[in-house]
């Protein structure tokens, strides 16, 4: 090999394209030629040195060993458009080497190889060009020019295609990613405003423009004009706003027409995109200063198909949880939002100093219900919320925590004895009524340390029952002497233990039925204390203290045998075909051993594990995410069944709830029994509605009354459970139950 045969050009060209610089131009086919021989070089140059394929010419890159070439590759990447590889190098298959590590270990898909070799005799085996997609094999002699540009033009064009299949591989892998960002999002406000940044990410644009929506969409709208819901970039002061407000003639003819014509509006310099899942409509406005290419616009149909899903989702989601934590008759937050505003002031901002709780419940408001009914209870709750907004309103936070009690958050200047009796002068206007009201206030100083809002709010409740004991006041401030509770509640723990121990617990069933058909599909396996006077503690009382105290993890266990058990007995009769529920704890998920405890209890008692089902509360989920989605999808994978109780309480977020392996929704029985002639259930129908969306089962909890199971029904409901079908049982009574009610086992 000798040097001197470069011409000079060819060095200088060799030592610029070896710097760092090595990138593609875009007006250029990156060559990159491998051989030994430098011969093969300059005459492959030559050949090809006027070579223009779709107006572009070649660019010439040159390596003398596979080492070289292997660094080179590395380098420039999937911007070198066809290596020209010699086979044998400093090795027999140096060039083979070359192929392997870069489609297999460098991941280089682009590049096309077209292999060389100087032994007419010498071809490599088919399966090598299959594994290391080798476009073409050449011998050396068989170089002539025409040959030569013909398989570079082929080659040139297979890299091309396979460089634009991969761009929009990386487009629509993009798109999976930002939907899936966008159910992190749990406001419909937060979910549009994503919208529109990430289809501007799509398209490589700055982000702005408009997501509209049609009103009635939105809670408590009633006239049916055009919202703006979420917008970013110029537009994003407008969220909330009418359409109209932007004052843009444009933007609101075209945003009107795109949700008329139900159908996407793309013109040269805007675009109005169509977003529709069953009735939840809205127009993405986005001002585009060029017209959208028509692989974008596919791109931008598969988002919106993948949104589209997400907006419903998150809108019956949204709504859900503003009806959830707000109290359907004042308006005002409810006692779980209350919860919330206390969690803040219990987490101890320095804000939050000095400040006081109190809980104001209204003295015989019994009476008044009973006696002048029930409507005019109600028109006086509301005379009183509204004495509360007008007179505290912005001083104070406030809430309905309970029929006739009203919370209130403020500072100790406007809560206070003095303050909240004045409310209460004069008389409150109920119609034709005019009624004076007395009232008891039970108040809190928030102390100087970290505490749960339940913490706060059972606080007040202790003072409140006091203030409404005495003769004299009808106010108190909680003491913590007030609490005897802490030595009732070590008493409680020990008698349970030890009743444990004894073998006293028992497992009662309730079951299950298909609404459709009334016939049982399964249980749910409840817990049983007997007390000493011959009744039971109710299991709301002794589980919280058998999680506190860690006893939950043995008894939950044994829960877990005796269900299995039974559940194999109830076989041996006949019963194959029923499903198991069986309530999980919190610690229990964070035993390490729990996996395999409910693994190993199912396999011994040779029960499916598609017939045990593992009930979960949403706020057990939001406790430890990731231990619970971790094992639940562990558990999942054995084959048990996952369902979420007393869904609609704990509102845990939108994507913790896609990422568990569920099954079944267990409609909170307090939403079940909203359900009354006339009346229509607005939560029970949302999550319902949102259930099925989700490809959930779903489960009416509490059904007490008739007309409570055909409204469920009626919804699209599946099952329930409930006094109205039978209340919990022991093991005997429910196989009696079984036999009389199921004779077609
Ligand atoms: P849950 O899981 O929501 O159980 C349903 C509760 O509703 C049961 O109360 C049941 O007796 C009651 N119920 C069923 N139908 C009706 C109805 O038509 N009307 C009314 N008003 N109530 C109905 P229970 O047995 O007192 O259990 C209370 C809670 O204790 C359960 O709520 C569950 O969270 C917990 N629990 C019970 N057994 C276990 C257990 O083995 N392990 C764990 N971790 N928790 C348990
Ligand atoms: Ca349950
Ligand atoms: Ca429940």
């Amino acid at each position: 090999m000798n040097p001197l045969n470069y011409d000079n050009d060819e060095l200088i060209f060799l030592s610029e394209e070896k710097g760092s610089e090595i990138k593609t131009t875009s007006g250029f086919w990156n060559i990159l030629v491998v051989d030994d021989d430098e011969e093969i070089h300059s005459v492959t140059r030559l050949a090809l040195a006027d070579l223009v394929v779709n107006d572009k010419g070649l660019k010439f890159f040159h390596a003398y060993s596979g080492e070289e070439a292997l660094k080179m590759i590395s380098e420039m990447g999937s911007s070198i458009a066809i290596i020209l590889l010699d086979v044998v190098m400093e090795t027999d298959d140096a060039g083979l080497r070359v192929a392997r590590i870069m489609r297999s270990e460098l991941g280089l898909e682009e590049p096309r190889i077209i292999l060389r070799t100087g032994q007419p005799g010498y071809a490599p085996e088919e399966q090598v060009i299959k594994d290391y997609d080798i476009n073409d094999y050449k011998t050396k002699t068989e170089l002539t020019r025409s040959k030569l540009v013909t398989t570079i033009i082929a080659s040139l064009r297979s890299y091309q295609q396979i460089l634009s299949i991969n761009q929009s591989r990386i487009g629509l892998q993009k798109i999976i990613i930002s939907a899936a960002n966008l159910m992190e999002e749990h406001s419909v406000k937060n979910f549009c405003e994503g919208v529109v940044t990430q289809i501007s990410s799509l398209l490589g644009l700055e982000a702005g423009g408009v997501v509209c929506a049609r009103a009635g969409s939105v809670l408590d709208r009633e006239d049916d004009g055009v919202y703006i819901l979420g917008a970013a970039g110029e537009f994003a002061s407008y969220i909330n706003e009418r359409l109209e407000s932007l004052h843009n003639a444009k933007i609101v003819s075209f945003v009107n027409r795109c949700l008329l014509l139900k159908q996407h509006i793309f013109e040269f310099d805007f675009s109005v995109l169509y977003l529709n899942s069953s009735g939840y409509e809205a127009a993405v406005f986005l001002q585009v200063g060029k017209e959208i290419s028509t692989v974008n616009r596919q791109l931008l149909e598969v988002f919106l198909s993948s949104v589209s899903v997400g907006y419903e989702n998150v809108y019956l989601f949204h709504q859900l949880r503003t009806a959830a934590f707000r109290d359907w008759l004042t308006k005002l937050p409810n006692r779980s939002e209350f919860i919330n505003m206390l969690d803040e002031v219990g987490a101890c901002k320095t804000e939050h100093k000095e400040q006081v709780v109190a809980l104001i419940d209204i003295s015989h408001f019994a009476d008044i219900n009973d006696g002048l009914g029930q409507d005019v209870g109600n028109t006086v709750l509301l005379a009183v919320a509204q004495r509360l907004e007008s007179t505290l309103k912005e001083k104070v936070k406030l809430g309905r925590i309970g029929s006739d009690v009203f919370g209130v958050i403020g500072p100790e200047f406007f809560v206070n004895p003095g303050t909240l009796q004045e409310l209460f002068i004069s008389p409150f206007k109920a119609g034709e009524h005019t009624l004076p009201l007395g009232a008891s206030f039970g108040l809190v100083r928030i102390a100087n340390k970290v505490q749960t809002g339940i913490n706060i709010l059972k606080q007040s409740n202790i003072a409140l029952n006091k203030a409404k004991k005495n003769s004299n006041t009808n106010f108190e401030y909680y003491e913590p002497e007030m609490e005897e509770q802490t030595t009732w509640r070590l008493d409680m723990i020990r008698q349970l233990s030890s009743d444990f121990a004894a073998r006293k617990l028992q497992l009662w069933y309730q079951p299950q039925v298909d609404l459709v058909t009334e016939q049982v599909v399964g249980m749910e396996a409840l817990l049983r204390w007997p007390s000493s006077n011959g009744g039971f503690i109710s299991p709301e009382v002794f589980i919280p203290l058998a999680e506190y105290s860690g006893l939950i993890i043995d008894i939950g266990a044994w829960v877990l045998e005796e269900s299995c058990q039974q559940l194999s007995v109830l076989a041996t009769h006949g019963f194959d075909q029923l499903r198991m529920a069986v309530n999980i704890s919190m610690p229990q998920f964070r035993d390490p051993a729990f996996i395999d405890t409910v693994k190993n209890v199912i396999l011994s008692n040779g029960i499916l594990p598609e017939k045990i089902e593992l009930e979960i509360t949403e706020s057990i989920v939001m406790d430890e995410p990731q231990i619970v989605v971790q094992a639940l999808h562990e558990l999942k994978e054995f084959g048990v069944k996952v369902a979420i109780d007393d869904f609609g309480t704990g509102f845990s977020s939108m994507s913790y709830l896609q990422q568990l392996p569920l099954d079944r929704l267990k409609v909170d029985r307090s939403f079940v029994n909203e359900i009354t002639p006339g009346k229509s259930a607005f939560i029970a129908e949302t999550i319902v509605t949102l259930g099925n969306k989700l490809g959930l089962i779903t489960i009416a909890e509490g059904v007490e009354k008739r007309e409570q199971a055909s409204y469920m029904l009626k919804l699209g409901c599946d099952e329930a459970q409930g006094y109205l079908f039978a209340k919990p049982m022991p093991f005997e009574q429910l196989l009696a139950f079984l036999i009389e009610h199921q004779a077609s086992a």
